[in-house]
């Protein structure tokens, strides 16, 4: 016979606080406090399989629960030696729900259960107040009525003001026994008019409908939206609790209250709660009354404070975290009603997690699990003011891509914000969706909002490395740009007006809210002594014991010194992927880069032509020679000014990659630094074809004659842009292909880094340099392109330099992945590119899913963005059999992921498992990266 019912009583209980998944978490907490020999009020849980049981027979139970029911219903009335219903000396219990998983108010509690006509009578005999007994069971018909028999509140609301009016009375308190006796009658004939049955007297039959109603509440819309808000599955079910009522409302020695054994908004060691004296638990919530701070429950009633105090740090202990507890003082007796790990802000939760390892109660290694690693991020980026925050509405929701709160003027073009910031204004960059081309203003910027694009959109990947607030794909602004307005909730925003965003929930507020610094960052800047930041040097600590447990290594996308820094500021050590393009957009580079691209097909056809013919020249003689010399004019003629271009762009760019390089080398200390070849297709460092378009169009209708140069040259431009034009870039010329097809690019990128090598190395820097190809497909792209690295680094480094450096790839094509054994006969390391392996190995646009992957979302398709958590049984398999072939082949290959999901906690476990040696992520991810990495060795140790 299976168990359904679960007791717990006099001392001891069936259950305890591993059984979650069948009691509940009020269930097994208060099975756990029983036989802890806490003062619980006694009863027993029906089990989720019970409910489960209820739903899968389409609202019928076995036999048994009702069996077992009864059996304990029995026990309890024996123990407490009251009868349910009974006219004496009756016994009354509440029916709570409770699952795994804490789902606040969603469901339906029922208290007083066991009234009816005898046993009220019965309650004023024992107490002595018909008052209280009457109150008591008018809101047992009232709560009944509305729960069970589905009658609305209001009818109930309606004959109580009634009754109010006619005794004159403002509030409830002030209603005597017998006008509370006029409304229990009115309250029937509700009932009885709205249900054709009389308000049912038996206690039984009050018991199964309570119960029933309670399954019923798993179920209810609201339950089911909290549950998908919050990632609960809806096949968990929810127990029942019923358990024996006490009274914080029997006069001024009892009570009834709710607390923490820490602070859970800054985690500070102190009791932490509210109570009222002689009330009901929901008046405490229902704010009718003002509750007191726990504190003065010392004064009130000094024994029942100590016993708390001692019972609640009892339990802190038992359960090894904050607790979050309920209490009934019932004529000087305290009884315990529930207690569960409490819920907490990021900044508590590490200030909790430190402090109680320090007192002991935590080991170092409990105190790390302790910690969400995501909830770090709260402590790196500046927060609203929480006063000030609630009294703004939500006028737009995106998707949260880079936490943090901002707030500024809003602009609509790069230009505007980098204009607006030079004049000290504090903006809020609000696009369609941004491109490469708008870093400059992103860097200014307080925060980052976009109409478009998804969690990896430019947007989102750059705010985050960035460490800017950002909110991406909020579909409900109507931008346009050219009028510098925005539609929005009804209302038209302008440039310059404020706006408010949240990039930790993705609201979007019009108005500005006040915003507070992060100390962390303080510290990490350099600008705040880590001596004067206590919350720093708990930060730190708490990532130190990560860092003594974790296996993978954690490493930074960084572009840049500045975030190369803040990078080895937060504790990596190395960088995984430098984005060389980025740094292409400089305004002292772009004309370089532009001219670089557009000489580059023919500026590399004519280098290698003259190339071949300058070898054939060696061998010819005579007539033939003559005619090689000629040929070599002739490409001279035609193509020389390409390479004239082509080359002279190359070599202004080198130096400027170098200084940059140089500076990434001396962030790192000798750390590596992986610097990947250009990747984007070329278009994105070109201006739009339509903007051109409309920019030669108004050029000629101002002056054709007058503007003939300027259109001329925007002329060209357009047909570069033209021929560059690509169907799919994202599948296009990109990647390797680039450097394949334009070897003097990775020839000068190459050089570059050596060149910056080598001159930090002088200085006696220690450095480790790292060239990684990407979009590495077959075996031969990155054999070639190795090639001319290597190249490069004899002609630079010459012999003896001292500075090593390794050739490795992305691995972020599915043909790469499958085929690594190959490619891993040619490569020092691995890399893996989950973004593009994502987007290739499910066959979703990076630009594009943003349409539709919400609604995946949203019904339940999928149940992560691919793109933030990796899908580990279809994209991960990928990275799993490039894993075991690339090791097949070298069983030491080193292999890394610089992918957006390098700092996803999710699939930091999953690279953990599969053997990767470190993730990468964005600099302000680092510290998430850190824990999650030590919480994946400590749920699932892997030796090296
Ligand atoms: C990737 O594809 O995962 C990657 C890191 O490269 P990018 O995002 O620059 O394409
Ligand atoms: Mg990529």
């Amino acid at each position: 016979m299976s168990q359904y019912v679960y007791f717990f009583g006099g001392g001891k209980a069936d259950g305890n606080k591993d059984m979650k998944d069948i009691l509940g978490g009020k269930g097994s907490g208060l099975a756990e406090m029983t036989n802890a020999g806490v003062p619980v009020p006694p009863g027993f849980t029906i089990s989720t399989q019970a409910c489960n049981a209820y739903y899968d027979s389409g609202g019928k139970l076995p036999a048994e629960v009702d069996q077992q029911t009864d059996a304990a219903l029995a026990k309890l009335e024996a123990l407490q030696g009251k009868k349910l219903g009974n006219a004496k000396d009756p016994l009354l219990v509440s029916v709570r729900s409770g699952s795994k998983f804490s789902m606040p108010g969603m469901m339906d509690t029922i208290l007083n259960l066991g009234m009816n006509d005898q046993s009220v009578e019965g309650v004023k005999a024992k107490t002595g107040n018909g008052r209280f007994a009457k109150d008591s069971y008018r809101r047992f018909i009232q709560m009944y009525g509305n729960v069970v028999l589905g009658i609305d509140k209001d009818k109930f609301e309606h004959e109580l003001t009634a009754i109010k009016k006619k005794y004159k009375a403002k509030t409830d308190v002030e209603l005597g026994e017998k006008a509370l006796d006029e409304v229990i009658a009115r309250y029937k004939v509700v009932v009885e008019k709205n249900t054709h049955h009389p308000f049912p007297q038996d206690p039984r039959e009050q018991l199964v409908g309570a119960r029933d109603a309670v399954f019923e509440s798993w179920m209810n819309p609201r339950a089911i939206t909290y549950r998908k808000l919050n990632d609960i599955p809806h096949n968990l079910g929810t127990a029942v609790n019923v358990q024996t009522m006490v009274f914080g409302n029997m006069g001024d020695t009892s009570a009834t209250g709710v607390g923490f054994t820490r602070n859970p908004s800054t985690g500070a060691k102190e009791f932490y709660g509210e109570f009222l004296q002689n009330a009901q638990g929901e008046d405490v919530v229902a704010g009718i009354r003002t509750p007191h701070p726990i504190a003065d429950l010392e004064k009130v009633m000094p024994k029942a404070y100590r016993q708390l105090r001692d019972i609640t740090t009892r339990l802190e202990r038992h359960y090894k975290d904050v607790q979050d507890f309920e209490f009934t003082i019932q004529e000087n007796t305290l009884y315990m009603l529930q207690t569960r790990n409490g819920k907490r802000t990021g900044l508590a939760a590490i200030n909790i997690a430190v402090d109680m390892c320090e007192e002991g109660v935590l080991t170092k290694k409990e105190a790390l699990l302790k910690v969400e690693p995501q909830a770090l991020d709260q402590l790196l980026h500046p927060i609203f003011d929480p006063k000030a925050r609630t009294s703004v509405p939500v006028a737009a929701k995106g998707l949260p891509a880079s936490p943090g709160a901002a707030t500024g003027a809003v602009v609509f073009t790069a230009e505007d914000a980098v204009a607006w910031a030079q004049k000290g204004k504090k903006v809020l960059l609000v696009r369609m969706e941004t491109v490469p081309d708008d870093i400059h203003g992103m860097s200014v910027a307080q925060g980052i909002l976009t109409a478009t694009g998804g969690m990896t959109s430019h947007a989102a990947v750059v705010g985050r490395q960035m460490g800017k607030p950002s909110v991406v794909g909020c579909g409900a602004l109507d931008i346009n740009a050219k009028a510098k307005t925005m539609k929005v909730a009804g209302k038209v925003v302008r440039e310059g007006d404020p706006v408010s965003i949240d990039g930790s929930t993705g609201e979007v507020m019009l108005a500005a809210v006040p915003t507070s610094a992060s100390e962390v960052i303080q510290v990490v800047e350099g600008k705040l002594k880590p001596e004067k930041s206590v919350i720093y040097q708990k930060f730190e600590k708490l990532l130190g014991w990560a860092d003594e447990v974790r296996r993978l290594g954690i490493r930074a996308n960084a572009d840049v010194p500045k975030d190369a820094k803040v990078a080895f500021g937060f504790g990596a050590r190395g960088i995984g992927l430098c984005r060389t393009e980025h740094m292409f957009f400089g305004a002292e580079r772009l004309p370089h880069v532009v001219k670089m691209i557009l000489s580059a097909a023919r500026g590399q056809r004519g280098l290698d032509l003259t190339r071949r013919l300058k070898e054939q020249l060696k061998e010819a003689k005579g007539h033939r020679a003559m005619e090689i010399r000629k040929e070599i004019a002739k490409v001279q003629k035609e193509l020389g000014k390409y390479i004239k271009d082509y080359t002279t762009a190359l070599k202004k760019l080198e130096p400027m990659q170098k200084a940059d390089f140089a500076g990434l080398f001396k962030e790192m200390h000798g750390s590596p630094v992986t610097i990947r070849t250009l990747d984007p297709p070329l278009h994105e460092f070109l201006p739009k074809r339509e903007e051109l378009m409309v920019e030669i169009a108004i050029l000629k209708t101002k002056s054709a004659t007058k503007n003939k140069r300027a259109i001329e040259t925007k002329e060209k431009l357009l047909r570069a842009v033209e021929e560059l034009h690509e169907f799919n870039p994202m599948l296009g010329h990109r990647g390797c292909r680039l450097g394949i097809t334009y070897p003097e690019l990775t020839k000068m990128q190459a050089r570059a880094i050596f060149e910056a090598a080598l001159q930090v190395a002088k200085k006696g820097i220690p450095v480790k340099p790292e060239v990684m190809i990407p979009l590495v497909g077959h075996v031969e792209e990155l054999k070639r392109q190795k090639a001319i690295v290597i190249e490069a680094a004899k002609e630079v480094l010459g012999k003896g330099s001292g500075v090593e450096y390794t050739v490795g790839t992305m691995i972020e094509v599915p043909r790469g992945a499958v085929t690594a054994d190959e490619i891993a006969k040619e490569a020092e390391f691995f890399s893996f590119g989950t973004n593009d392996l994502t987007q290739m190995g499910f066959g979703l646009s990076r630009d594009d899913a943003g349409k539709f992957l919400l609604y995946y979302l949203e019904h339940g398709l999928l149940e992560k963005d691919p793109f933030i958590t990796l899908d580990a049984s279809g994209v991960g398999i990928l990275v799993e059999i490039g894993v075991k072939k690339g090791r097949s082949v070298k069983p030491k290959l080193k292999i890394g992921v610089c992918g957006e999901h390098g700092g996803d906690p999710g699939s930091i476990r999953f690279f953990h498992k599969v053997g990767l040696d470190y993730v990468s992520c964005s600099p302000y991810r680092v510290p998430i990266a850190r824990l999650a990495a030590a919480q994946a060795q400590l749920e699932q140790p892997v030796s090296d």
